[in-house]
């Protein structure tokens, strides 16, 4: 049993039915941030995410493009998901495939076990189903068509018709758990967070539920149920397993017991899959639930939900090309509380691009170097203890308690906070700059120990910072790190005494780490 000081973060498993979008870089960025963040402190991590490849989506999809679902998969996979990950910078420790055989094989044991446990059982169900959602819907669920599906009921989230269906299957024993989840979400208010999703859950959860249809005898894409070959397993139940099954269940008990339970990091649309379902299957199974499921916000591009189905889809290199990835990082991370929606738009990517990233910390970081390379020739000076003024020594307390607050904001997943405490630090060293004009003490050699004391406090922030947002804009980090001739790599520093400068003695010259960008009028 894990001893709660390891951090296992996950994100959803994506469709492999079409290409990604910046909604689901979003969501890998958010967990990477995390786990790197965790990585650096010193918490044994384990960052998992991966593919979702069966149900009846994909196997339409593929059967569009003439090939079968398998050869799609693969082919969405090597062309377009792992390459995401290149494209942002992830730091993933493993990568799941639900056609992985260690996802198969103990989906099916996992199945089994339910079974013999009486968990499952055989019923008749008939429903509408949405095949974009992969679920049967409640009436409620569903809102009355408009343009070509006009007197048609469509999927609230899909805007499309969705299917009566009637199919003999297992369902697994749900409305057994709902006492027990409520009990969940009482005595762990942080299970589900923010507190927006956990109420909706409460109040889902509080009217009862029902028993949850798990196979599928319709189409054949999927995992066989062990018992009865001639169904398929429902594709949520498949996909949600994904979480125990990449860190040892069923083959590596050990690992297991070591990763075990997980941090979920998901959009809030698919919460109730992972704050009810999944928490259900697990006591079924008698592990133990997830340390947290967090649904963050949606991304809106002009005031509606990011997707390809609606067309306002942006695909992350889009971003990445022109901007690189530490900006694509740092802009969604800062620019949107996570946990709530967030617009998105080019104009304040651009903005924040230039006033934050480029005038704000890159060419604080570029100005001290030079003027450490101009004054003294590339050694970093030493302080001197008597020229030492209450400029300093606000500086340095600043770097002490945005630290501190930092890590703070990240043990509650509060990432924009953790930004936003950091930066107090960059806007408080341009400050620090701007008043103790270096380029004049350096005129006058009665200065010297002032000069020297000023620029050691102003090389000491930027490693500072180096260290505490190499989570979030690695590359830059990883740049300055070397160019302040810092000990190891940026990502060895232990985060949580970020002030404690382990640098060298020289300077090296800096590229500019963000540079000036003619933006031209984007859509
Ligand atoms: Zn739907």
């Amino acid at each position: 049993m894990s001893d709660g000081s390891s951090f296992y973060v996950t994100t959803p498993i994506f469709y492999v039915n079409d290409v990604p979008h910046i909604g689901h870089a979003y969501t890998e960025v958010a967990a990477d941030v995390l786990a790197r963040w965790h990585r650096q402190a010193g918490d044994p991590t384990w960052f998992l995410t991966g593919t979702d490849e069966h149900g009846q989506k994909i196997l339409r999809t593929a059967t569009a493009n003439g090939v079968s679902p398998k050869a799609w998969a693969d082919k969405l996979v090597a062309e377009a998901w792992q390459p995401l990950l290149n494209t942002i910078d992830i730091s993933n420790d493993d990568f799941i495939r639900t056609t992985d055989a260690r996802h198969e094989v103990n989906v099916q044991l996992f199945l089994q076990r339910l079974y013999d446990a009486g968990y499952i059982y055989t019923g008749e169900y008939e429903g509408y189903y949405c095949v974009g959602c992969e679920e049967y819907k409640q009436l409620s669920d569903l809102v009355d068509g408009t343009g070509q599906y006009e007197g048609q009921l469509v999927c609230a989230i899909h805007s499309k018709p969705v299917e009566l269906l009637k199919e003999r299957n297992y369902f697994f024993k749900m409305s057994e758990f709902a006492g027990r989840l409520l009990e969940l979400y009482k005595t762990r208010p942080d299970f589900v967070q923010p507190e927006s999703v956990r109420n909706e859950i409460v109040s889902f959860v509080s009217r009862g539920l029902t028993d949850l249809s798990i196979s599928r005898q319709t189409f054949d894409w999927g995992i066989k149920v062990p018992w009865d070959e001639s169904h398929v397993v429902y594709v949520w139940f498949d996909a949600l397993l994904n979480y125990a099954t990449a860190a040892g269940y069923g083959y590596d008990e050990e690992k297991f017991a070591r990763l075990w339970p997980a941090t979920h990091i998901v959009g809030k649309d698919i919460a109730r899959f992972h704050a009810v379902i999944w928490p259900a299957m697990l006591m079924a199974a008698g592990l133990e639930v997830p340390k947290q499921v967090y649904g963050h916000g949606w991304l809106l591009v002009g005031g509606e939900k990011m997707s390809k189905s609606k067309l306002t889809g942006i695909a992350p290199e889009q971003i990445t090309d022109t901007f690189g990835s530490d900006a694509f990082r740092y802009y969604f991370m800062r620019a949107i509380n996570f946990g709530q929606d967030g617009s998105f738009s080019w104009e304040d990517l651009a903005a924040r691009y230039q006033a934050e990233l480029a005038n704000g910390f890159g060419n604080l970081a570029s100005r001290v170097i030079a003027m450490v390379t101009r004054y003294f020739e590339g050694a970093i000076p030493a302080a001197v203890e008597t020229a030492v003024t209450e400029a300093e020594r606000s500086i340095r307390a600043t770097e002490r308690r945005v630290t501190a607050a930092a890590d703070a904001a990240v043990s509650r997943l509060a990432i924009h906070e953790a930004i936003a405490r950091i930066w107090e630090l960059v806007d408080e060293l341009n400050g620090y700059i701007t008043e103790q004009e270096p380029w004049k003490l350096s005129k006058d050699p009665a200065n010297a120990d002032r000069l020297a004391t000023v620029l050691n406090t102003a090389v000491r922030g930027l490693g500072t910072l180096a260290v505490l947002l190499s989570p979030v804009v690695p590359e830059a980090a990883a740049k300055l790190w070397v160019a302040l001739a810092g000990v190891g790599t940026v990502q060895e520093q232990p985060i949580r005494s970020a002030y404690e400068w382990q640098g060298g003695d020289r300077v090296e010259p800096l590229e500019a780490l963000f540079p000036r960008i003619e933006v031209e009028a984007t859509a």
